[in-house]
């Protein structure tokens, strides 16, 4: 049985990309008689609005979708934590201390990773940080751990099978100095603990896949398969935002549109004036 989700985090309101990305998982689940979640991701404590969770669940009975919930991040920093000292660090050694600066980073790194971050270029790494690490963040020894994994794939359900390139992110950081834990690391082990068998979520995160499948492989977590679905585009070709002007969807549902009648366009592609849907089927590392 297929088990997929909607993982929206409260930093902002939902807006026709999310709508799409809810509907897409949404109806992939119900299509195969599956399970289709909401799972809020809300542990980035300082830009996490709470409040923003209530307007998402109206928003998503405004679209005429039923789910069921499961807890969200922020109930889960504990295992993260574990899962991180335990077998990371304590089993495997493969997490160290860092504490450079975004600016110093981004003044030595040498790479940008698929994501469009600077590659880290290894500096506390090659000079331990001693004494307190309180604030420090802790990264992954990018070069260690895939040797342990050795060849990784994975498959997504659009673009097929992908040889996973973790190495091309270098060390990235698993327990943040300003959040309990990476998007990389909740994300992988949240969707362990659901039992999702397919990841459902749009494009721009097909690269963050190729990290999330060594870390299943270094933690010994189930793989599902991945559904990366086009975007929705504005008229410069960039993603949706509300801060770029696309409404929100708590404003249409506000200012009394119907929500079953905008879902059921966006299912059938019928975009409003100016919105597009990206062809590309992922973006090659
Ligand atoms: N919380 C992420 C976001 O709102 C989505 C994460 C995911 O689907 O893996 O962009």
């Amino acid at each position: 049985m297929i088990v997929t989700r909607f993982a929206p985090s409260p930093n902002g309101p939902l807006h026709l990309g999310h709508a799409f990305s809810a509907l897409t998982a949404h109806d992939l689940a119900a299509r195969h008689g599956g399970r289709f979640l909401l799972r809020i991701e809300d542990i980035d404590g300082a830009r996490s609005r709470p409040e923003l969770a209530d307007e998402f669940r109206r928003d998503l009975e405004w679209l005429g979708l039923e789910w069921e919930e499961v807890p969200a991040q922020s109930t889960r920093i504990a295992d993260y934590d574990r899962m991180a000292h335990e077998v990371l660090y304590r089993a495997l050694g493969v997490l160290y201390p860092c504490r450079c600066t975004r600016g110093e980073i981004a003044a030595a790194a040498r790479e940008t990773a698929p994501d469009g971050s600077p590659v880290y270029p290894g500096t506390c790494r090659e000079h331990p940080v001693s004494g307190d690490t309180s604030h420090c963040a802790w990264r992954i020894d990018m070069a260690r751990v895939c040797a342990i994994a050795g060849p990784l794939v994975w498959t997504d359900e659009l673009a097929g099978e992908q040889q996973a390139r973790p190495d091309l992110f270098g060390d990235v950081v698993l327990l943040r100095k300003d959040a309990p834990a990476s998007y990389h690391l909740a994300a992988t082990l949240d969707d362990h603990t659901d039992g999702i068998t397919l990841v459902t979520r749009g494009m721009d995160l097909f690269a963050s896949t190729h990290v999330h499948r060594l870390l299943q492989a270094l933690l010994g977590l189930a793989v599902p398969t991945w559904h990366h679905h086009p975007l929705l585009l504005d008229e410069e070709g960039r993603k949706l935002a509300k801060r770029r002007g696309s409404p929100a969807l708590a404003d249409l549902r506000l200012a009394g549109e119907d929500g079953r009648v905008l879902a059921d366009r966006l299912r059938a592609h019928k975009l409003p004036a100016g919105i597009t849907l990206s062809d590309r089927l992922h973006e090659s590392p």
